[in-house]
Protein backbone atom coordinates (compact mmCIF):
# COMPACT_ATOMS: atom_id res chain seq x y z
CA UNK A 1 0.00 0.00 0.00
CA UNK A 2 3.08 2.28 1.15
CA UNK A 3 5.11 1.35 -2.11
CA UNK A 4 2.33 2.22 -4.53
CA UNK A 5 1.39 5.61 -3.05
CA UNK A 6 4.81 6.13 -3.16
CA UNK A 7 5.65 5.11 -7.03
CA UNK A 8 2.15 7.27 -7.38
CA UNK A 9 3.94 10.39 -5.81
CA UNK A 10 7.50 9.44 -7.62
CA UNK A 11 4.92 9.20 -11.02
CA UNK A 12 2.71 12.24 -10.44
CA UNK A 13 6.62 14.25 -9.54
CA UNK A 14 8.09 12.85 -13.15
CA UNK A 15 5.23 14.16 -15.20
CA UNK A 16 5.20 17.25 -13.56
CA UNK A 17 8.96 17.44 -14.63
CA UNK A 18 7.83 16.09 -17.77
CA UNK A 19 5.18 18.65 -18.81
CA UNK A 20 7.52 21.32 -17.56
CA UNK A 21 10.01 20.64 -20.09
CA UNK A 22 7.25 19.53 -22.65
CA UNK A 23 5.95 23.10 -22.53
CA UNK A 24 9.16 24.74 -22.22
CA UNK A 25 8.31 26.78 -19.52
CA UNK A 26 11.77 29.00 -18.50
CA UNK A 27 12.78 30.55 -15.64
CA UNK A 28 11.68 34.02 -16.68
CA UNK A 29 8.62 33.27 -17.81
CA UNK A 30 7.93 31.70 -14.72
CA UNK A 31 9.10 34.68 -12.63
CA UNK A 32 7.10 36.88 -14.90
CA UNK A 33 3.81 34.36 -14.10
CA UNK A 34 4.60 34.61 -10.68
CA UNK A 35 5.06 38.45 -10.57
CA UNK A 36 1.50 38.87 -12.58
CA UNK A 37 0.08 36.48 -9.95
CA UNK A 38 0.87 38.73 -7.34
CA UNK A 39 3.21 35.71 -5.74
CA UNK A 40 6.39 37.98 -6.06
CA UNK A 41 6.68 41.94 -6.51
CA UNK A 42 9.22 43.66 -8.26
CA UNK A 43 10.29 47.35 -7.10
CA UNK A 44 10.34 49.58 -9.49
CA UNK A 45 12.94 51.59 -8.16
CA UNK A 46 15.83 48.86 -7.58
CA UNK A 47 14.29 45.97 -10.11
CA UNK A 48 14.93 43.84 -6.95
CA UNK A 49 12.55 40.70 -6.77
CA UNK A 50 10.85 40.20 -3.20
CA UNK A 51 8.31 37.72 -1.88
CA UNK A 52 4.80 39.37 -1.79
CA UNK A 53 4.64 38.22 2.20
CA UNK A 54 7.62 39.77 2.73
CA UNK A 55 6.89 43.05 1.38
CA UNK A 56 3.39 42.90 3.11
CA UNK A 57 5.11 42.39 6.31
CA UNK A 58 7.78 45.23 6.09
CA UNK A 59 4.54 47.79 5.25
CA UNK A 60 4.99 47.95 1.58
CA UNK A 61 9.05 49.43 1.81
CA UNK A 62 11.27 47.75 0.07
CA UNK A 63 13.72 45.84 2.06
CA UNK A 64 16.48 46.76 -0.70
CA UNK A 65 16.44 50.27 -1.14
CA UNK A 66 13.44 51.94 1.21
CA UNK A 67 11.33 52.61 -1.85
CA UNK A 68 7.94 53.11 -0.68
CA UNK A 69 5.36 51.48 -2.79
CA UNK A 70 1.64 52.43 -2.74
CA UNK A 71 -0.53 51.26 0.19
CA UNK A 72 -4.20 51.56 -0.38
CA UNK A 73 -6.26 52.96 2.26
CA UNK A 74 -7.30 49.81 4.08
CA UNK A 75 -3.92 48.92 4.24
CA UNK A 76 -2.86 52.19 5.84
CA UNK A 77 -5.15 51.67 8.37
CA UNK A 78 -4.34 48.52 9.23
CA UNK A 79 -1.02 49.90 9.97
CA UNK A 80 -1.89 52.48 11.98
CA UNK A 81 -4.40 52.00 14.36
CA UNK A 82 -4.45 49.03 17.07
CA UNK A 83 -6.27 45.89 16.38
CA UNK A 84 -9.96 46.06 16.87
CA UNK A 85 -10.32 49.73 17.83
CA UNK A 86 -11.11 51.36 14.34
CA UNK A 87 -14.89 52.88 14.27
CA UNK A 88 -15.52 53.95 10.82
CA UNK A 89 -17.18 57.34 10.55
CA UNK A 90 -20.42 58.26 7.33
CA UNK A 91 -19.42 55.10 5.56
CA UNK A 92 -22.55 55.70 3.54
CA UNK A 93 -21.74 58.91 1.78
CA UNK A 94 -22.36 58.73 -1.71
CA UNK A 95 -21.04 61.17 -4.08
CA UNK A 96 -23.84 62.48 -6.61
CA UNK A 97 -22.79 64.37 -10.33
CA UNK A 98 -25.02 67.49 -9.64
CA UNK A 99 -23.79 69.35 -12.68
CA UNK A 100 -24.59 66.21 -14.96
CA UNK A 101 -20.61 66.08 -16.28
CA UNK A 102 -19.68 64.26 -19.30
CA UNK A 103 -15.57 64.55 -20.65
CA UNK A 104 -15.52 61.08 -22.44
CA UNK A 105 -17.92 59.73 -20.54
CA UNK A 106 -20.70 60.54 -18.10
CA UNK A 107 -19.24 61.52 -14.09
CA UNK A 108 -22.00 59.55 -13.38
CA UNK A 109 -20.71 56.59 -14.73
CA UNK A 110 -16.97 56.77 -14.15
CA UNK A 111 -18.27 57.33 -10.43
CA UNK A 112 -19.90 53.61 -10.65
CA UNK A 113 -17.13 52.07 -12.97
CA UNK A 114 -14.65 53.07 -9.58
CA UNK A 115 -16.62 51.81 -7.22
CA UNK A 116 -16.96 48.39 -8.82
CA UNK A 117 -13.39 48.31 -9.52
CA UNK A 118 -11.48 49.79 -6.08
CA UNK A 119 -14.43 48.62 -3.81
CA UNK A 120 -14.46 51.98 -1.96
CA UNK A 121 -17.68 54.67 -1.91
CA UNK A 122 -15.33 57.42 -2.96
CA UNK A 123 -11.32 58.36 -2.33
CA UNK A 124 -11.17 58.70 1.63
CA UNK A 125 -11.88 56.70 4.64
CA UNK A 126 -12.44 58.36 8.04
CA UNK A 127 -13.21 57.21 11.63
CA UNK A 128 -12.10 56.93 15.00
CA UNK A 129 -9.31 54.94 16.60
CA UNK A 130 -6.07 54.49 18.84
CA UNK A 131 -2.93 54.77 17.92
CA UNK A 132 -0.54 53.30 20.59
CA UNK A 133 -4.14 53.50 23.20
CA UNK A 134 -4.17 56.70 22.24
CA UNK A 135 -7.35 58.01 20.65
CA UNK A 136 -7.06 60.11 17.36
CA UNK A 137 -9.59 61.02 14.53
CA UNK A 138 -7.65 59.54 11.30
CA UNK A 139 -8.67 60.55 7.57
CA UNK A 140 -6.92 57.73 4.66
CA UNK A 141 -7.20 59.01 1.09
CA UNK A 142 -6.87 56.27 -1.83
CA UNK A 143 -5.48 57.23 -4.59
CA UNK A 144 -6.96 54.47 -6.44
CA UNK A 145 -9.95 55.78 -6.33
CA UNK A 146 -10.12 58.59 -9.44
CA UNK A 147 -6.54 59.43 -8.34
CA UNK A 148 -7.81 60.44 -4.60
CA UNK A 149 -9.14 63.65 -6.21
CA UNK A 150 -11.08 65.87 -3.85
CA UNK A 151 -15.14 66.05 -4.47
CA UNK A 152 -18.07 67.11 -1.86
CA UNK A 153 -17.96 63.25 -0.35
CA UNK A 154 -13.98 63.64 0.15
CA UNK A 155 -14.47 67.22 1.71
CA UNK A 156 -18.11 66.36 3.62
CA UNK A 157 -16.42 63.52 5.28
CA UNK A 158 -13.19 64.93 6.02
CA UNK A 159 -15.00 68.35 7.64
CA UNK A 160 -17.34 65.59 9.83
CA UNK A 161 -14.26 63.87 10.79
CA UNK A 162 -12.14 66.96 12.18
CA UNK A 163 -15.81 68.53 13.80
CA UNK A 164 -16.65 65.47 15.56
CA UNK A 165 -12.40 65.56 16.69
CA UNK A 166 -12.79 68.89 18.04
CA UNK A 167 -16.29 68.07 19.95
CA UNK A 168 -14.19 64.87 21.31
CA UNK A 169 -10.73 66.48 21.42
CA UNK A 170 -9.00 63.94 19.57
CA UNK A 171 -6.17 64.93 17.80
CA UNK A 172 -6.38 64.22 13.85
CA UNK A 173 -4.61 62.72 11.19
CA UNK A 174 -4.65 62.92 8.16
CA UNK A 175 -2.83 60.54 5.47
CA UNK A 176 -2.86 62.88 2.10
CA UNK A 177 -2.57 61.33 -1.53
CA UNK A 178 -4.36 63.22 -4.15
CA UNK A 179 -4.11 64.40 -7.48
CA UNK A 180 -6.07 67.39 -6.64
CA UNK A 181 -9.89 68.78 -7.10
CA UNK A 182 -11.90 66.45 -8.81
CA UNK A 183 -13.09 68.66 -11.72
CA UNK A 184 -16.10 66.90 -13.07
CA UNK A 185 -17.52 68.23 -9.80
CA UNK A 186 -16.43 72.10 -10.88
CA UNK A 187 -16.91 75.29 -7.99
CA UNK A 188 -18.36 72.49 -5.19
CA UNK A 189 -15.15 70.44 -5.48
CA UNK A 190 -12.87 73.74 -4.97
CA UNK A 191 -15.56 74.68 -2.41
CA UNK A 192 -14.00 72.07 0.06
CA UNK A 193 -10.83 73.40 0.58
CA UNK A 194 -11.98 76.14 2.37
CA UNK A 195 -15.01 74.40 4.33
CA UNK A 196 -11.85 72.18 5.61
CA UNK A 197 -9.71 74.82 6.43
CA UNK A 198 -12.00 76.33 8.01
CA UNK A 199 -13.08 73.34 10.23
CA UNK A 200 -9.72 73.15 10.62
CA UNK A 201 -8.68 76.39 12.29
CA UNK A 202 -11.77 75.79 14.91
CA UNK A 203 -9.81 72.48 15.69
CA UNK A 204 -6.45 74.67 16.00
CA UNK A 205 -8.49 77.92 18.44
CA UNK A 206 -9.56 74.64 20.56
CA UNK A 207 -5.64 74.64 21.18
CA UNK A 208 -5.69 70.68 19.65
CA UNK A 209 -2.90 68.58 17.20
CA UNK A 210 -3.26 68.22 13.73
CA UNK A 211 -0.84 66.56 11.87
CA UNK A 212 -1.02 65.89 7.66
CA UNK A 213 0.99 63.01 6.58
CA UNK A 214 1.86 63.49 2.92
CA UNK A 215 2.55 60.40 1.12
CA UNK A 216 2.99 60.13 -2.88
CA UNK A 217 1.59 62.16 -4.52
CA UNK A 218 0.28 65.35 -2.72
CA UNK A 219 -1.02 67.70 -4.98
CA UNK A 220 -2.93 70.36 -6.46
CA UNK A 221 -6.07 71.32 -4.01
CA UNK A 222 -5.60 68.94 -1.20
CA UNK A 223 -1.76 70.79 -1.10
CA UNK A 224 -3.05 74.60 -0.84
CA UNK A 225 -5.27 73.72 1.73
CA UNK A 226 -5.32 70.66 4.84
CA UNK A 227 -2.20 69.53 3.40
CA UNK A 228 -0.16 72.80 4.19
CA UNK A 229 -1.99 73.16 7.64
CA UNK A 230 -0.77 70.93 9.84
CA UNK A 231 0.76 71.77 13.02
CA UNK A 232 3.64 69.61 12.21
CA UNK A 233 3.78 68.37 8.51
CA UNK A 234 5.69 64.77 8.17
CA UNK A 235 5.94 63.34 4.67
CA UNK A 236 7.09 59.66 3.39
CA UNK A 237 10.85 59.51 2.01
CA UNK A 238 10.79 60.71 -1.68
CA UNK A 239 7.13 61.56 -1.86
CA UNK A 240 6.30 64.21 -4.69
CA UNK A 241 4.05 67.11 -3.04
CA UNK A 242 3.49 70.15 -4.81
CA UNK A 243 0.45 72.08 -6.17
CA UNK A 244 1.18 72.44 -10.34
CA UNK A 245 2.86 70.17 -12.49
CA UNK A 246 6.79 69.68 -13.02
CA UNK A 247 5.83 70.35 -16.82
CA UNK A 248 3.42 73.38 -16.03
CA UNK A 249 5.77 75.77 -14.31
CA UNK A 250 8.53 74.78 -16.72
CA UNK A 251 6.81 76.24 -19.33
CA UNK A 252 5.36 79.21 -17.74
CA UNK A 253 8.40 79.93 -15.96
CA UNK A 254 10.95 79.35 -18.67
CA UNK A 255 13.70 77.21 -16.79
CA UNK A 256 14.46 74.04 -16.06
CA UNK A 257 13.90 72.86 -12.41
CA UNK A 258 16.18 71.06 -10.54
CA UNK A 259 15.86 67.13 -10.55
CA UNK A 260 14.64 66.92 -6.62
CA UNK A 261 11.58 69.94 -7.58
CA UNK A 262 8.62 68.65 -5.68
CA UNK A 263 10.24 65.95 -3.43
CA UNK A 264 9.96 65.90 0.05
CA UNK A 265 13.27 66.24 0.68
CA UNK A 266 13.61 69.29 -1.38
CA UNK A 267 9.86 70.78 0.78
CA UNK A 268 11.95 69.62 3.84
CA UNK A 269 15.00 71.71 3.28
CA UNK A 270 12.43 74.83 2.23
CA UNK A 271 11.14 74.75 5.53
CA UNK A 272 7.59 72.85 3.67
CA UNK A 273 7.88 69.75 5.70
CA UNK A 274 8.91 69.43 9.12
CA UNK A 275 10.16 65.72 9.27
CA UNK A 276 10.42 63.13 6.41
CA UNK A 277 9.00 59.88 8.42
CA UNK A 278 9.56 56.02 6.99
CA UNK A 279 6.61 54.15 6.66
CA UNK A 280 7.54 51.38 9.26
CA UNK A 281 8.09 53.94 11.94
CA UNK A 282 5.22 56.34 11.00
CA UNK A 283 2.69 54.70 14.04
CA UNK A 284 5.28 55.11 16.30
CA UNK A 285 6.31 58.82 15.77
CA UNK A 286 2.54 59.54 15.38
CA UNK A 287 1.73 58.37 19.00
CA UNK A 288 4.66 59.88 20.38
CA UNK A 289 4.22 63.26 19.04
CA UNK A 290 0.63 63.06 19.81
CA UNK A 291 1.21 61.80 23.31
CA UNK A 292 3.92 65.12 24.23
CA UNK A 293 0.76 67.28 23.09
CA UNK A 294 -1.51 65.79 25.69
CA UNK A 295 -2.23 68.51 27.84
CA UNK A 296 -2.15 66.25 30.87
CA UNK A 297 1.42 64.49 31.55
CA UNK A 298 1.26 61.13 31.62
CA UNK A 299 3.78 58.20 33.01
CA UNK A 300 4.60 57.74 29.01
CA UNK A 301 5.36 61.18 27.68
CA UNK A 302 7.13 61.65 31.11
CA UNK A 303 9.48 59.21 29.85
CA UNK A 304 10.15 60.39 26.51
CA UNK A 305 10.10 64.37 27.74
CA UNK A 306 12.97 62.69 30.45
CA UNK A 307 14.95 61.02 27.74
CA UNK A 308 15.03 64.04 25.61
CA UNK A 309 16.48 65.92 27.94
CA UNK A 310 18.87 63.78 29.26
CA UNK A 311 19.79 62.91 25.70
CA UNK A 312 19.98 66.84 25.35
CA UNK A 313 22.22 67.01 28.15
CA UNK A 314 24.40 65.20 26.70
CA UNK A 315 24.72 67.00 23.58
CA UNK A 316 25.45 69.77 25.19
ZN1 LIG B 1 13.81 48.52 -4.20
Amino acid sequence: MANNEESRGLKSLFDWFANRRKSGTTNSERQEREIADGLWHKCPKCGVLTYTKDLKANQMVCTECGHHNRVDSDERIKQLIDTNTWQPIDDNLHPTDPLGFRDRKAYSDRIREYQEKVGLIDAVKTGLGQINSLPIALGVMDFRFMGGSMGSVVGEKLTRLIEQATQRRYPVVIVCTSGGARMQEGMLSLMQMAKISAALQRHQDARLLYIPVLTNPTTGGVTASFAMLGDLILAEPKATIGFAGRRVIEQTLREKLPEDFQTAEDLLKHGFVDEIVSRTQLKNTLAQLISLHQPMPTTQNMMVWESMSLSSTGVD
